[in-house]
């Protein structure tokens, strides 16, 4: 079945219809999904989502457009959240100098400390890297990552970018941005990463692929990128799906 390593699902685009919207993965071949925090009370409430329903699991941390609100405290309440049993990874965490010019001192001090802390706790951890490339690589290699290390998701940089993230023992994960027409770049990543190194994610609501771009996006929507990966690769879709599964189980060390 399919596994969403990537959502929003506590977005407030969900207010109406979250339950019913969810309550229908499984029918729909969506077997797992990890919602994703970016502060304090997204943590929480990818944590409750993850309580709610058995296939949903979280990651808790702060996004580096929200690392400057990110106390002391508040750091150690993610540490506490990371021993919840549904708790399956630190994130997402990283790099943004699109959004976070006046705070890049900032980010990348939250980054390495939240790398440090998956660490600590023996999680996996998930990148968010926007315009912050050079510096991002630098900090995942000067940082002692663990045994569990982490995985850049919804990856669109270059292939000698995937290149040093596969380098570092990492993963790669691939949204709906695969499918935008003339993303070439993507494409060759696609080409050139062993599918053993891939996983697979919405970042909904955020990113819906095509042919459902420009929409709110959803882990209904996720086939097409396996659709995508496997024209790319020219394999079979369930392989696909069925390698992208195990992948993330394996990393996420869920049964
Ligand atoms: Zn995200």
């Amino acid at each position: 079945m399919l596994f969403d390593v990537h959502a929003h699902y506590d977005d407030g685009r969900f207010d109406e219809d979250r339950d019913i919207i969810l309550s229908s993965m499984p029918e729909n071949n969506v077997g797992h999904i990890i919602n994703i925090g970016y502060n304090l009370k997204s943590s929480m409430d990818s944590i409750a989502l993850a309580e709610k329903y058995p296939f949903m699991y979280a990651a808790v941390g702060f996004h580096p457009s929200d690392a400057h609100l990110m106390t002391d405290e508040d750091f150690d309440r993610i540490k506490e959240m990371a021993k919840h049993p549904k708790v399956v990874a630190i994130g997402e965490i990283g790099l943004d100098y699109y959004y976070g010019k006046e705070t890049e001192e900032i980010q990348r001090e939250a980054f390495a400390r939240q790398i440090a802390l998956a660490k600590e706790v023996n999680l996996p951890f998930q990148v968010h890297n926007r315009d912050s490339t050079r510096d991002c690589v630098e900090i995942l290699k000067g940082s002692d990552m663990g045994e569990r290390r982490g995985m850049m998701h919804c990856f669109s940089e270059s292939k000698e970018t995937a290149k040093k993230i596969l380098d570092l023992g990492m993963k790669i994960s691939i949204g709906g941005v695969l499918t935008f027409k003339n993303n070439v770049k993507t494409v060759e990543v696609v080409k050139y990463v062993p599918l053993s190194d891939l996983m697979i994610e919405t970042d909904c609501p955020y990113l819906a692929p095509v042919p459902y771009r420009g929409k709110r996006n959803s882990s209904l929507y996720i086939h097409a990128v396996a659709e995508k990966i496997a024209e790319l690769k020219g394999m079979d879709v369930d392989e696909v799906i069925a390698v992208t599964e195990k992948n993330a189980k394996d990393f996420f060390e869920i049964d």
